[in-house]
């Protein structure tokens, strides 16, 4: 069985790398949260995924059927 890692966004924090908390502070006289690093990626956004060879071929013909109908 060949598996390979791929990277997607995170899902934690939807590739942006910070998540919103709930601690807030005040600034400009309105309160805002604060952002803090994502735990799941450690702020990278992306996350490893693994797949197996077969899957990745899967889609990357469904990915290219879909740009050649476009
Ligand atoms: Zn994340």
């Amino acid at each position: 069985m060949n598996q390979i890692p791929i990277k997607t966004a995170c899902r934690s924090c939807q590739g942006g790398g910070y998540v919103q908390s709930e601690e807030t502070f005040v600034l400009a006289g309105r309160t805002h949260h604060r952002f803090v690093r994502c735990a799941s990626c450690e702020g990278s956004g992306k996350e490893l995924c693994w797949i197996e060879l077969e899957e990745l071929v899967m889609m990357v013909r469904a990915i290219a059927a879909e740009t050649q109908t476009e």
